[in-house]
C-alpha cells in the first residue's frame, strides 16, 4: 500500500540524492569517498553572524516572529538590495522565507494554475522542476547547449512562449554550469519579455557573490526596470555567508505577489526562525571580507579544476564565471568500456563509475537535464580537489575505447 498522494507520483527520486545516497553508503561501509556532489561551501559561518544570533535569543527575539519576515531582517534586505544592486523595494514587497528553496515554493503555490507552463533554462537547479510539478505546473525545458555558454537566446525564448506560459526561470550564476549573462543578452532577453505581459519573471540571484574574472554582478530588475512590476527577485544568505543550515532566503516583488505568498507561508512554516533571521540581518548588513575571502577561494578552485580537467582526454570544462560547480562534459566516455567489462551508456552510468572506480560522487547531468555532463562541486579545498582530480583522471584512463 502507498501513502503517497498521486501528486507526489510525478516527481522522481533525483539523480543528485541517488548520488548521495550512494556516497553516504560507500562512507558508512568505510569507503574513502570524496564527495563532490554537495551544494553548500565548506566555510564555517563568520563569527559575527553566530554571534548577532546569540544576542538576539538573549535578547528574548524568541517569540512568533511575522509571517513575511522581522522588520529588522525586510530592512536589511531592502537597504541591501538598494546599496547593492540598485533596486528600490519598499517593506512590504519583501517576503523572508525557509531558505530560497521556500521563496520559490510560495511563488509557484501563489500563482499557479493547473497546466500553467514553467519556462526552465536547461541545464536547471532540479527542484525547481519538482516543485513547480508537485504544484500542478508544466516544466518546459529549454536547452540551453555549452556552444551557448548554457546562456538562454532571446530567439530560443519568443519561440519557446506559448498562451500557457506563466513563469520564466532565470538564474545566474547557474547552478550546474556557472553560466553568466553579459548585461546586453538580460536586456535582450528582457525586450522578449516586454511583449508577453501574462509572463512572470524569477530571478534567482542566489549565486550573486560567487562571481570570477573580476565580473560586476547586475540584477535582472537593474538591467530591465520596466519589468520590475512582474518580476521576482530571488536570493538569501546560504551560498554567499556560508548559512545553509540557518535557513534564510528572501524574495523581492511586487506587493500583490508578496502577499499571496505570504498567505502559503502562513499555512506552512509561518515567519522563518527568529533567531536565524537576526544572524541573516547581520550577514547582509556587516562586514562583507568573509564574502570576498569565500569568492577568491572558489575562484582558484575554479582554475585549479578547468586546468586540471584540461589534461584528461575524454573530459571538457569550460571554465565557470561563478558559483561554485564545474558541469564537465563526458561525452566521449560514451560507448566506452569499464575494466569490469560494462558499457558506459549514459553520464548516470559516469557517475556510478566514477564512484565505484575513482571514489568520486559526483551528480550526472541527467539531474539538470542535460547530457552528457557530470557536476562537481568545488565547495572542497584544493588538496581534495586534487586528490580527486588525480582519481578522475586515473579511472578514466582505465577506460577503453574513448572516443576523442
Ligand atoms: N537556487 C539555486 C540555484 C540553488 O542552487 C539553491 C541551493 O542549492 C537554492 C536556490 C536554494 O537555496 P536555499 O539554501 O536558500 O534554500
Amino acid at each position: 500500500m502507498s501513502f503517497a498522494a498521486s501528486r507526489l507520483a510525478q516527481v522522481k527520486p533525483s539523480a543528485s540524492a541517488w548520488v548521495s545516497q550512494a556516497a553516504k553508503e560507500a562512507k558508512a561501509r568505510g569507503e574513502d569517498v570524496i564527495d563532490l556532489g554537495l551544494g553548500e561551501p565548506d566555510f564555517d559561518t563568520p563569527g559575527h553572524i553566530k554571534e548577532a544570533a546569540h544576542q538576539a535569543a538573549l535578547r528574548g527575539e524568541t517569540k512568533y516572529p511575522p509571517t513575511n519576515g522581522t522588520l529588522t531582517m525586510r530592512q536589511a534586505v531592502v537597504d541591501k538590495l538598494r546599496r547593492k544592486n540598485n533596486l528600490d523595494f519598499a517593506l512590504d514587497e519583501v517576503i523572508v522565507s525557509n531558505g530560497a528553496k521556500q521563496v520559490l515554493f510560495n511563488a509557484f503555490m501563489a500563482t499557479l494554475e493547473p497546466g500553467d507552463e514553467v519556462l526552465l533554462c536547461a541545464p536547471y537547479f532540479g527542484q525547481y522542476k519538482d516543485i513547480v510539478t508537485i504544484l500542478g505546473g508544466v516544466p518546459v525545458p529549454l536547452i540551453c547547449p555549452q556552444e551557448a555558454g548554457f546562456r538562454l537566446m532571446p530567439e530560443q525564448l519568443s519561440k519557446a512562449i506559448t498562451p500557457k506560459t506563466r513563469w520564466i526561470l532565470l538564474n545566474q550564476p547557474s547552478n550546474p554550469s556557472g553560466a553568466v549573462y553579459s548585461d546586453d543578452e538580460i536586456k535582450a532577453l528582457g525586450t522578449v519579455l516586454a511583449d508577453h505581459e501574462r509572463v512572470l519573471i524569477l530571478s534567482d540571484e542566489i549565486y550573486e557573490h560567487i562571481l570570477f574574472d573580476d565580473r560586476v554582478f547586475r540584477s535582472f530588475v537593474a538591467l530591465c526596470p520596466d519589468l520590475q512590476n512582474r518580476t521576482l527577485t530571488v536570493n538569501g544568505v546560504s551560498k554567499a555567508y556560508a548559512m545553509t543550515g540557518w535557513r534564510i532566503g528572501y524574495g523581492a516583488g511586487p506587493k500583490d505577489l508578496i502577499v499571496a505568498m505570504t498567505k502559503v507561508q502562513s499555512q506552512i512554516s509561518s515567519g522563518a526562525c527568529s533567531i536565524a533571521q537576526a544572524a541573516a540581518a547581520a550577514a547582509l548588513n556587516g562586514p562583507q571580507e568573509d564574502v570576498r575571502r569565500f569568492c577568491a577561494a572558489f575562484e582558484r578552485r575554479r582554475d585549479l579544476v578547468v586546468e586540471r580537467v584540461a589534461h584528461i582526454p575524454g573530459l571538457t570544462l569550460e571554465a565557470p564565471g561563478g558559483a561554485f560547480y564545474g558541469l564537465i562534459g563526458c561525452a566521449d566516455l560514451i560507448g566506452a568500456k569499464t575494466p569490469d567489462g560494462d558499457t558506459i551508456t549514459d553520464d548516470t552510468d559516469v557517475t556510478a563509475f566514477l564512484l565505484k572506480a575513482a571514489r568520486v560522487a559526483a551528480v550526472p547531468g541527467s539531474a539538470y537535464d542535460l547530457s552528457p555532463f557530470f557536476r562537481i562541486s568545488t565547495a572542497a579545498s584544493e588538496e581534495v580537489l586534487n586528490t580527486a582530480m588525480d582519481r578522475i583522471a586515473a579511472a578514466v584512463a582505465d577506460l577503453e575505447g574513448i572516443h576523442p
